[in-house]
């Protein structure tokens, strides 16, 4: 399979549909990225790598962190993380709250708002300095130092997330949260800023194509089984209320956040990365979407 000329072929059969989606602004920082930013990074298991467009230009990975945080937790407590989460999707937007007061503040899963936020509790409660000990952990995933926090997009964040200290407050109200908000939703905010090109995207998701251990340092980062997991939830929750539609046009686990990035990969094979900032009502790359789409058609791959 040439990756290089299909990538290419999706690149500029895809960059002018991001037009029909509008790049967040209810995080005022994001809503300065060029609209027309567009990136696509494969890495395989074999230590390729291909990419096109903007793949050195970092951006915000938003919700895509919410993959690093669950792994840090779910390493130290394994499966009794789920006496604080659930693990079905949600079928509402990413920041919801409609279903937090009927289940009695327990999130449906950790890749949604909510979720994360607990996930963010339970590492300031177990971690020193969580935020340090997260820096550290995307960066050797990636295996660049050079990976940083954006303290302006976490800043705007802090001033501007209404709903997630919505979220988070009334989530303290039924004993879900245990400490205090402003320590919780600092490193979630944080954690939300973290800022990466497609190449250090694709480059940190890959020990989850080859059964959660690093291909190349062969160091374990999460066990067959919990890998196995944690792309179940992918499928089923990683690009939140449009999950089903994306697994019926893609059909690969992924992960999606609203500064326009989307990480999926293909068990055994590779980790692909696209960022295109404009954003479909559900809150995904909708260039992004596409060009996962052709990329599975076109080399007819995928889980199914
Ligand atoms: N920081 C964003 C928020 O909390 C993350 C959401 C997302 O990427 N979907 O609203």
């Amino acid at each position: 399979m040439d990756y290089q000329q299909l990538i290419e072929r999706l690149y500029q059969e895809t960059k002018d549909l991001a037009a029909s989606g509008k790049v967040a602004s209810y995080i005022p920082a994001l809503a300065d990225v060029p609209a027309n930013s567009f990136a696509i990074s494969v890495k395989t298991c074999k230590n390729e790598l291909f990419n096109v467009g903007d793949h050195r230009i970092p951006f915000s990975i938003q919700s895509i962190s919410k993959v690093f945080t669950f792994i840090l937790a779910f390493k130290i407590i394994g499966p009794e993380i789920w006496n604080r989460i659930g693990r079905e999707p949600s079928g509402s937007a990413f920041n919801s709250l409609i279903q937090l007061e009927i289940e009695q503040g327990v999130p449906r899963n950790p890749l949604i708002n909510a979720g994360a936020i607990v996930v963010a509790d339970i590492l300031v409660s177990l971690i020193k300095n969580p935020k340090q000990k997260l820096l550290e952990f995307v960066r050797s995933l990636a295996d660049d130092d050079n990976i940083l926090y954006d303290k302006g997009v976490a800043a705007s964040e802090k001033e501007t997330g209404h709903r997630n200290y919505a979220l988070a407050h009334f989530m303290k109200s039924f004993g879900t949260i245990t400490n205090p908000v402003e320590e919780v939703l600092d490193l979630y905010f944080h954690q939300c800023s973290l800022a990466m090109n497609t190449d250090q995207l694709a480059r940190a998701f890959l020990f989850l194509a080859n059964e959660g251990t690093n291909p190349f340092t062969k160091e374990e980062i999460l066990n067959p089984s919990r890998a196995k997991r944690l792309k179940a939830l992918m499928l089923t929750t990683g690009m939140y209320n449009e999950s089903g539609d994306f697994a019926f046009r893609v059909g690969i686990p992924a992960k999606s956040g609203v500064g326009g990035g989307i990480v999926a990969i293909i068990p055994n094979q590779l980790s692909i990365a696209v960022w295109s900032p404009p954003l479909n009502a559900a809150g995904n790359s909708v260039a992004g979407i596409e060009a996962l789409e052709r990329f599975t058609t076109y080399s007819e791959k995928s889980i199914f």
